[in-house]
């Protein structure tokens, strides 16, 4: 017997949820439409090493949340956990270096194995946005003004704070990286397990943890700001500058390094305080060495991913549909002419829908429950005279309106 449930952390997405999810994806699209970004889709799976090779095998993305499986060939795959790699990894296989730099937007879902709660899901959906082939600061800046307008449009660029920090170049990464290690081996007795390991394979993440013990050891943790070069601060100040220019406000939050090993100057993240612990609504951050350890040539680049259930779940209100008009048709030779008519409105851009079930009186409560602006009853007598009884749902006024006049009278 199938179970007649979702897999857990997976859910269907209808009625208001749908509205919300689909005016989320709206905003997005015509936003990033004004902004020149071209739109991609690549396969929902990979090759495994996709992804395994470039968000680094110790993080918590590929160390416990990908779903990977073997197809029927034996080819090892993987349902994506994240858009970049694979966006990425379509720049290379479709030659687009040829283009040099490309925008591009997509949305779609991801798949993460994870603990289940409000707003953390194992089927979710992101937005993505991606730079690629740009090593300029003036990418960061477009790519965090792109997110800052579309939170803006959505209605949440108040509810919401840019965390900004700069991972430097490897340069300083790695100055940085020997610092934390020496200071955090000093404190090994009061790390975590998660830390302790983490202080070998990426130190860096520690700054990211969620323990409080971990926590407790931040306030006196070497800060990146001070290892960052010269190369890196000036990259740095550059984007700065332009936020400033764009009165995009921000914070500079120094422990903020984002999971991922690919990351390195830019890191930022939109946080909103009214999700709680799944505050962050959209990460991103630039990768100029993540094509490069895919086996490509240097290509820099820089992005962010929204997670879609969390904006939709922060819109103030739900989108209302569109009101219909409907007809309510009786008889055979009603329900045909209702059904031209219908065919001409939805033609010509109207919402119209028909009531074609149950007595008059179940119709026109079918209507008015579907919020209906105006319904079109359509008997005997009115297709003998060529008209409709148009009855508006607002004022209550019921008028004839010939079916010539029915499409101007309605758009009215
Ligand atoms: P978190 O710290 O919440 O786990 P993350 O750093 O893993 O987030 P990213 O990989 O940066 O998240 O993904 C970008 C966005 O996708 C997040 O900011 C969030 O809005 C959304 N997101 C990530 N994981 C989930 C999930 N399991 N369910 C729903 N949305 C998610
Ligand atoms: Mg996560």
């Amino acid at each position: 017997m199938a179970k007649l449930q979702p897999v857990r952390g997976t859910k269907d997405i209808w009625g208001e949820d749908a509205l919300r999810f689909n005016h989320v994806v709206d905003v997005f699209r015509s936003v990033a439409e004004r902004y020149s970004f071209e739109p991609i889709s690549t396969p929902i799976f990979e090759f495994t090493e996709v992804f395994s090779r470039t968000l680094g095998e110790a993080s918590d993305v590929v160390s416990k949340e990908m779903y990977c499986f073997e197809d029927r060939g034996g080819e090892g795959l993987t349902l994506r956990p994240e858009y970049t790699a694979g966006i990425a990894r379509s720049y290379m296989s479709e030659g687009m270096q040829q283009f040099g730099m490309k925008k591009f937007y997509a949305y779609g879902p991801m798949f993460r194995y994870e603990r289940p709660q409000k707003g953390r899901y194992r089927q979710f959906h992101q937005l993505d946005a991606e730079i690629l082939g740009a090593p300029e600061p003036a990418a960061d800046i477009e790519i965090i003004a792109l997110a800052h307008q579309v939170l803006k449009e959505l209605g949440m660029v108040e509810n919401t704070v840019l965390h900004l920090n700069s991972l430097g170049d490897q340069e300083s990464r790695q100055a940085y990286r020997d610092a934390l290690v020496e200071y955090f081996t000093g404190h090994k007795d009061k790390l975590s397990e998660d830390s302790l390991a983490r202080l070998e394979k990426n130190p860096l993440r520690i700054l990211d943890s969620k323990d409080e013990g971990d926590r407790a050891l931040l306030p006196d943790a070497p800060k990146l700001s001070y290892y960052l070069n010269e190369t890196s601060q000036a990259f740095f100040d550059a984007v700065k500058q332009g936020l400033d220019a764009m009165d995009i406000t921000y914070i500079h939050d120094e422990n903020l390094v984002r999971g991922l090993d690919y990351y390195c100057h830019t890191a930022f993240e939109f946080i909103t305080t009214d999700l709680g612990s799944q505050g962050t609504v959209i990460g991103g951050g630039r990768y100029d060495g993540l094509m490069e350890q895919m086996g490509g040539p240097q290509t820099a680049g820089i992005g962010w991913a929204g997670g879609i259930e969390r904006l939709a779940m922060l819109l103030k209100e739900a989108p209302k549909p569109p009101r219909p008009v409907v007809f309510v048709p009786m008889g055979d030779a009603a329900t045909n002419k209702a059904m031209q008519l219908l065919n001409m409105l939805r033609s010509n851009g109207v919402v119209a829908d028909m009531g074609f079930r149950g007595n008059m009186k179940k119709r026109m409560k079918r209507a008015a429950d579907a919020n209906a602006r105006f319904v079109a009853i359509l008997g005997d007598n009115e297709l003998l005279k060529g008209v409709v009884s148009l009855k508006d749902m607002d004022s209550g006024d019921q008028q004839e309106v010939s079916f010539a006049d029915l499409l101007a009278r309605v758009q009215a």
